[in-house]
C-alpha cells in the first residue's frame, strides 16, 4: 500500500510540538490495542492540546490523504479507538485537551475540554455539591462519551450522554470548528447539530468540547440484591419498584448466576451476598435522593416497604440488603471476572422492557441446541431495557472458536433480537469494526443512506475514524 504524505510526521511536529508525536513501537502499543477487541499498528500518535492544534492536523491529513483515527481514553469496546493492522493511520488522541473547565452553577453545567475523564470530572465537581450522573465501571473521557452516546447504570433514572449533553465544540474532517457552548437547555431553532457528533464515533468529526447537563449530588442511597421469584416475574418486580418508589428509583440491574459466580470467583475478597450458591437471576435495586434524611425522607425505609410488598404479592422469592459500596463492587467485578473465565464474546443489546426476558430465554435455547459450549454470562442495565448478553468461550475450547464462528454466532443473535424481537445491536457501545457489519446487515436502509449522504460530503476521502457508513 503506498504510504500518503511521507512528510506527515515532520508537519504534525509542527503543529504540537517533538514531544507529542510518537512514533517508536513500545510508546504507541497503549494506543493500537483496544480494551477488549481490536489491535492494530500505528502509524503516528499525535497528542494535540487544544482546539486550534486539533483543527491544523485535520486540515493537514484532510489535503494529504492521511488517515486519522480519534481516541479518547481507549475504553471502548467495538474496537473503533484504535488503528487497523496496515501500519498507515495516524491515533489522534484527545488525552491532553484538557484545558478547559468552567463550571456554570446557574446553569448547573459545565463547558469543558473533550479530554476530561469521568472519574477527574466527577471528582472536582464533588466540592460544589454536583456530579454527572453516567455512571461506568470505566472511566471513558467526555469526548469518548459523546462519540458512543454512552449508557451505563443510570439511564432508567438520568436517560443516556445524549440526554445530558447541552452543547458540543468539534473539528470538522476538513479542520472547520463548529461549536455551540452556549449551555442553553431548549432551542426550537432548526437542525441541532450537535446531534451529528453523539453516537456516530467520531466519522462526521471530532469533539474538542462540550457542555454537560450536571446534577445534584445523591444525598442518601438504598441498594438490595433482590431475586425474583422467577425470571417470568422481573417485570413485574421492575413495575412494582416504579409505582412504589417512583422516580427514586435510579438503578435496576440485572445480574445472572454465572455472571454473578465469575466476579466472585475472580475476586475472592468480595463478600457472597448470598452466603452459599447463587440464584439463577438477581436484581441490584438502588434508590436514590438529593435530599438528606433531614427533609424526612428515608430511602432505608422506602426500599423495605418495596420489597415487603414484593413478597407480599409473590413476585420476589429474596432479598438481601447491602452497602452501596458493597453491591456496586459486584456489579462491576463482573466484567473483569468473565475476562477470567476465557475469552469474552459481547453482546450489547437493548430491547422493549417487557421482552429482555423472552429474548435471553430464545437466545439462551439456540445457543444451547447449537453451541452448547458456550457459557451464557448475562448481566445488564435491565431497567432501561438493556443486557449484556455475554459468552465466554472456555480457555480450553478457545481455538474451537476461530474468528469466522464468533462472527456467524453474533449474526444469528443479532437476527434473532432485530427480527423477532424489535432490538438493537449496539444499545450503548456505538459503531466500529466489531459490529458495523451487522448494522450495515440490520439497520434502516434510510438511515444508512443519510449517513453516507453526510459521510461522503464531510469527508468524500473517508479519512476519519474507523466507520464507513
Ligand atoms: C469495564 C468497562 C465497562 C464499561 N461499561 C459501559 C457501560 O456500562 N455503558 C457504556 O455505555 N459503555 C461502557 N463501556 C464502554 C466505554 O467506556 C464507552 O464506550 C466510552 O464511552 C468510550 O469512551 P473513551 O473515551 O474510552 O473512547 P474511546 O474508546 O477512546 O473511543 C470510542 C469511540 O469514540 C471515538 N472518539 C473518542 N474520542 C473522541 C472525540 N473526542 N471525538 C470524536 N470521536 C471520539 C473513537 O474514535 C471511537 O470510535 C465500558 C467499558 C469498559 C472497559
Amino acid at each position: 500500500m503506498p504510504v500518503a504524505d511521507p512528510g506527515v510526521a515532520a508537519a504534525l511536529r509542527s503543529i504540537v510540538g517533538d514531544r507529542h508525536v510518537l512514533d517508536g513501537p513500545d510508546d504507541m502499543a497503549s494506543y493500537a490495542n483496544g480494551f477488549r477487541y481490536g489491535g492494530g499498528r500505528a502509524r503516528l500518535v499525535v497528542l494535540p492540546a487544544d482546539t486550534a492544534q486539533v483543527a491544523a492536523i485535520l486540515r493537514h491529513c484532510h489535503l494529504n490523504g492521511v488517515q486519522v483515527v480519534p481516541q479518547g481514553a481507549n475504553t471502548g469496546l467495538v474496537g473503533a479507538s484504535v488503528p487497523d493492522a496496515t501500519g498507515t493511520q495516524v491515533v489522534l488522541s484527545l488525552r491532553r485537551l484538557t484545558g478547559r473547565f468552567d463550571l456554570d452553577r446557574a446553569n448547573r453545567a459545565v463547558t469543558l475540554s473533550a479530554g476530561w475523564d469521568l472519574d477527574r470530572l466527577n471528582e472536582r465537581l464533588e466540592a460544589n455539591g454536583l456530579w454527572f450522573p453516567v455512571d461506568i465501571s470505566a472511566s471513558p473521557s467526555v469526548g469518548g462519551m459523546i462519540a458512543t452516546n454512552a449508557g451505563g447504570s443510570r439511564v432508567l433514572r438520568y436517560g443516556d450522554v445524549r440526554h445530558n449533553v447541552l452543547g458540543v465544540e468539534a473539528v470538522l474532517p476538513d479542520g472547520t470548528v463548529t461549536a455551540d457552548l452556549r449551555g442553553l437547555r431548549k432551542n426550537s431553532a432548526g437542525l441541532d447539530l450537535k446531534q451529528l457528533f453523539i453516537g456516530t464515533g467520531g466519522s462526521f468529526g471530532i469533539v474538542t468540547g462540550a457542555v454537560l447537563n450536571l446534577l445534584p449530588r445523591p444525598r442518601q442511597t438504598a441498594t438490595a440484591l433482590v431475586v425474583p421469584r422467577d425470571s417470568r416475574t422481573v417485570n413485574d418486580l421492575l413495575t412494582l419498584c416504579e409505582d412504589q418508589a417512583g422516580e427514586f428509583l435510579s438503578a435496576f440491574e440485572s445480574i445472572t448466576g454465572p455472571a454473578l459466580s465469575a466476579a466472585l470467583h475472580h475476586r475472592p475478597q468480595l463478600r457472597n451476598p448470598f452466603g452459599g450458591p447463587v440464584p439463577d437471576e438477581c436484581i441490584l435495586v438502588e434508590l436514590m435522593s438529593a435530599t438528606g434524611g433531614e427533609s424526612g425522607l428515608n430511602l432505608d425505609a422506602l426500599l423495605m416497604r418495596v420489597l415487603e410488598q414484593g413478597y407480599d404479592s409473590g413476585v420476589i422469592a429474596d432479598a438481601v440488603p447491602g452497602s452501596p459500596a458493597d453491591l456496586w463492587g459486584l456489579r462491576h467485578a463482573i466484567s473483569e471476572g468473565l475476562r477470567g473465565l476465557g475469552r469474552v464474546i459481547g453482546l450489547d443489546v437493548s430491547l422493549p422492557r417487557g421482552r429482555v426476558t423472552d429474548f435471553r430465554r430464545a437466545a439462551g435455547d439456540w445457543l444451547r441446541g447449537h453451541h452448547p459450549d458456550l457459557l451464557i454470562c448475562g448481566f445488564g442495565h435491565r431497567g432501561d431495557g438493556g443486557d449484556h448478553f455475554n459468552l465466554v468461550i472456555p480457555k480450553d475450547r478457545d481455538t474451537d472458536f476461530p474468528p469466522e464462528k464468533v462472527s456467524a454466532i453474533r449474526q444469528a443473535l443479532y437476527r434473532l433480537l432485530v427480527e423477532d424481537f424489535g432490538g438493537s445491536y449496539s444499545a450503548e457501545h456505538g459503531i466500529g469494526p466489531v459490529n458495523l457489519s451487522f448494522h450495515q446487515s440490520f439497520a434502516d436502509p434510510v438511515q444508512q443512506h443519510f449517513s453516507r449522504l453526510i459521510q461522503r460530503h464531510l469527508d468524500p476521502d473517508g479519512l476519519l475514524g474507523r466507520v464507513r457508513w
